[in-house]
């Protein structure tokens, strides 16, 4: 290589590392060049397999293992708080209806039946949510489901001081 030809591998080595952002005259230049220099041809070789690797890997972990799982995560999450919410109010809503079923009118025993009712269903399922919401839910809905429940007992529990 002359002076000249130095010159221009220099500006290559420079160059070849933002070879995607360059004009085409410049690429050009850089072609002709790579055509007597091997150095050169090789750095641009393994850009642009680099490049092709980047992309490839932006295409499958980026399109179908991330964002994809993600996106049907944070829609299982929805899905599984909303059932811990139904179930309690489902629960709730059967202890009620068969304390009114089985009582003509709100009583003493009404109000048995309806702690009873609260203690042997409420409780274990209460229980259950919460181990299950601890398994597959984050810490903070673990507390928020914690005190609700533990606000719903001692509301029915306290009931009983009231009458
Ligand atoms: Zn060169």
């Amino acid at each position: 290589m002359n002076e000249y030809e130095m010159k221009i591998h220099k500006l290559c080595q420079e160059l070849i590392p933002v070879f995607d952002e360059l004009d085409e005259e410049t690429k050009g230049i850089i072609h002709e060049h790579v055509q007597y220099c091997p150095v050169c041809d090789n750095m641009l070789d393994k850009r642009s397999f680099l490049n092709e690797s980047i992309e490839n890997a932006e295409v499958n972990e980026g399109k179908d293992f991330e964002i994809k799982p993600l996106k049907k995560l944070i829609h299982i999450n929805r899905g599984i708080r909303l059932l811990m919410i139904l179930v309690r109010v489902l629960v709730l809503f059967v202890i009620s209806f068969n304390t009114l079923r089985f009582n003509d009118s709100w009583d003493a025993l009404a109000l048995q039946t309806f702690q009873s009712g609260a203690f042997l269903f409420y409780l274990p399922a209460s229980i259950f949510l919460l181990v299950f919401t601890w398994m597959f839910l984050n810490k903070k809905w673990l507390i928020y489901s914690l005190v609700v429940d533990l606000v719903i007992l001692l509301t029915i529990w306290q009931l009983q001081l009231f009458y």
